[in-house]
């Protein structure tokens, strides 16, 4: 429970940041994204992490000696919640944001906190995640994208796939394979890898929904210092579940309750007075507010801990799932004004269940972590 000062320090900091959205938010942003060019909206967004920055919004659970504001986890979940009521636009340094300065704060270096935290939080470099390969999605221990020892650093051959924001990206958290001899869980090591320099190809993968987020990356002998490897070699995989509660639970999880807070509040205005759909609305409103309880539980536990890391797997399994029936009770109750909306909240959806680790694996997780069914 917070204290009486927390909580009216809380309060004082939602009331600025609800002013400060209200003045900041990009008019165009709020009338005209859903008919936007792709390089607009990135335009948009990268502008926003600049402005984040420049309200003192950006990183606000993160060290301030780095640029961040040194608050708690709970001020993030409070300025995701306004961010999303007032429609702000999502930063295009978001995996930077959300994935890379977490890890950095709970395994990196001094100098790898000092050289990389301020970048990411002005908005001045963005970064992708390059977990996933042809061969290697759920089954991260089988990453084959090898990293060898060369004077100095490493050279990186292999491929990823599924990699969002690689193609406006300056920066890759990258799992690859240092020692093809040791044992599962023990062969991979974590880089900070420069996405601009030769060696390094981009080809973009169109989603059904038409946009192209993400991307194949082929690493052809690509050069990475020693002093860009995250903890030790072999530390991979413990680095890699670090990311992996940040990318579940969390400040992430926050903003998708936001997401899905406003497409329930969409559907509500929209087919809230038949009494048809009454049962399922209620249903489904509580289960919206099952993941803010969730979100503001987790926010207590040490973000490495296996604590946080299961109640992290819950709340993917429920956002994502939850987030998919909103949608396709939207395109089944779908009017002119608002079909365009839900057609690309249905179809992009339809991939909330298999990024950030398939619902399968959270089930497999929650199995045998938590409930400890054999496996
Ligand atoms: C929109 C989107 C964005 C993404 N962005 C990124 C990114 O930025 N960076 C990145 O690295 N990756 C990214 N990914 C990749 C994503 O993390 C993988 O797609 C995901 O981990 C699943 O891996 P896979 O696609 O190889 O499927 P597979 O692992 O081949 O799985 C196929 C099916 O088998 C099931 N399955 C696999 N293993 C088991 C098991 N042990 N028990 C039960 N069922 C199992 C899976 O759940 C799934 O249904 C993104 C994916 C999407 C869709």
């Amino acid at each position: 429970m917070p204290t009486e000062t927390e909580t009216a320090s809380r309060k004082g900091f939602a009331e600025a940041a609800r002013q400060w959205l209200e003045e900041n938010v990009p008019e165009r942003w709020r009338t005209h994204r859903s008919v936007m060019t792709e390089e607009e909206g990135y335009e948009i967004r990268r502008e926003w992490d600049r402005q984040l920055h420049r309200g003192g919004y950006a990183g606000l659970s993160l060290p301030k000696e780095f640029g961040g504001q040194g608050l708690d986890v709970a001020e993030e979940v409070i300025f995701a919640d306004l961010a999303g009521r007032a429609q702000a636009p999502d930063g295009l340094a978001r995996i930077g944001r959300i994935l890379t300065a977490p890890t950095l704060v709970a395994h990196g270096t001094q100098y790898q906190l000092g050289r990389f935290l301020p970048k990411i939080l002005n908005g001045d470099e963005v970064w992708c995640q390059g977990f996933s390969e042809p061969d290697a999605g759920s089954d991260l221990a089988g990453v084959r994208c090898r990293a060898v020892k060369v004077d100095g650093g490493y050279a990186v051959t292999g491929r990823k796939i599924w990699t969002s924001f690689a193609s406006v990206a300056d920066r890759c958290l990258l799992l690859a394979q240092t020692d093809p001899a040791a044992a599962r869980h023990k062969n991979l090591t974590m880089f900070l890898l420069d996405m601009k320099q030769p060696g390094v190809s981009i080809s973009g993968i169109r989603q059904s929904s038409g946009l192209t987020h993400f991307a194949e990356v082929q690493f052809d002998n690509v050069f990475v210092a020693d002093e860009d490897r995250v903890a030790g070699e072999g530390d991979g995989w413990k680095v890699a579940m670090t990311v992996l509660a940040n990318e579940r639970g969390g400040v992430e999880a926050a903003s998708r309750y936001v997401e899905i807070r406003a497409d329930m509040d969409s559907l509500q205005r929209a087919i809230g007075h038949l009494p048809e759909y009454q049962r399922q609305l209620e249903d489904y409103d509580s289960r919206v507010e099952l993941i803010r309880w969730q979100v503001m539980k987790s926010i207590d536990y040490d973000k490495d801990s296996a604590e946080f890391l299961k109640a992290a797997s819950v709340l993917k399994l429920w956002w994502s799932e939850l987030w998919q029936q909103i949608a396709e009770l939207g395109l089944e109750t779908a009017d002119a004004t608002n079909v365009e909306h839900w057609r690309l909240q249905y179809l992009e959806t339809r991939a909330a269940s298999i990024y950030s680790g398939s619902s399968e694996i959270q089930r497999n997780i929650i199995s045998e972590r938590i409930l400890g069914l054999p496996r």
